[in-house]
């Protein structure tokens, strides 16, 4: 099963992916993430992608693209996989599409004033990665590397008010898409993680017997 997990900002997707991911033993495959590694090492790609992500804006499609099919290459995910952030532009979706077979593109939404407040209670390790809800934490240390948890530099307010921008003007276009080819699934984002979780589990058993 190869997923797509569509949403704006805040909506909630990287940890409904890591959650999906871990149930169904599929690879979790977040750009965001590989970015943000790419910054911590140091590398050229990383310092270009510092720029464009503090600034709220999309990476150009050239190099995502490039970067994402080379990791689909090099990956072994049997079962499949989940892709987090991932196509972000109509052309990426469209390129995605010449060289996969995508199942599904799962859609998630909720009211800019449920994403802006989520983004503010947002947290992130700076060691390993791990994303974490600021009041749901007992301390404000990694539970895995037992650093402090910060605030990634754009979830900023000023920054996010450009990241939805980007989204409204390219990401969207994306969703009418995958309603085209017959393979969106919109689900209301805008419920507890325990509840969202739950709505995709029982689409993906659907989809699982529609594909035996
Ligand atoms: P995320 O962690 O998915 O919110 O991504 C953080 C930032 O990385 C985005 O705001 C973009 O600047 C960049 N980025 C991640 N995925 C993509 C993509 N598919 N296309 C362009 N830029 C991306």
């Amino acid at each position: 099963m190869n997923l797509v997990f569509l949403g704006p900002p805040g909506v909630g997707k990287g940890s409904l992916a890591v959650r999906i991911a871990k149930d169904y033993g599929l690879l979790h495959i977040s750009t965001g993430e590989m970015l943000r590694a790419e910054i911590s090492a140091g590398t050229h790609t990383g310092k270009l992608a510092e720029k464009y992500i503090n600034d709220g804006n999309l990476m150009p499609d050239s190099l995502i693209i490039e970067m994402l099919l080379s990791k689909l290459q090099h990956s072994t995910a049997k079962q499949g996989y989940i892709l987090d952030g991932f196509p972000r532009t109509l052309n990426q979706a469209q390129e995605l599409d010449k060289f996969v077979q995508i199942d599904a593109a799962i859609n998630l939404d909720a009211p800019e004033a449920v994403l802006l407040k989520r983004i503010s209670h947002r947290r992130i390790c700076p060691v390993c990665g791990k994303g974490y809800i600021s009041y749901m934490m007992s301390s404000n240390l990694c539970e895995q590397c037992g650093v402090e948890v910060i605030m990634r530099d754009d979830d900023k307010e000023e920054v996010v008010k450009a990241r939805l921008v980007e989204y409204h003007t390219k990401t969207e276009p994306i969703i009418d898409y995958y309603r085209s080819t017959g393979k969106l699934i919109s689900v209301d984002g805008d419920d507890t993680m325990e509840g969202v979780a739950a709505k995709v589990e029982e689409i993906l058993e659907d989809l699982k017997l529609a594909n035996n």
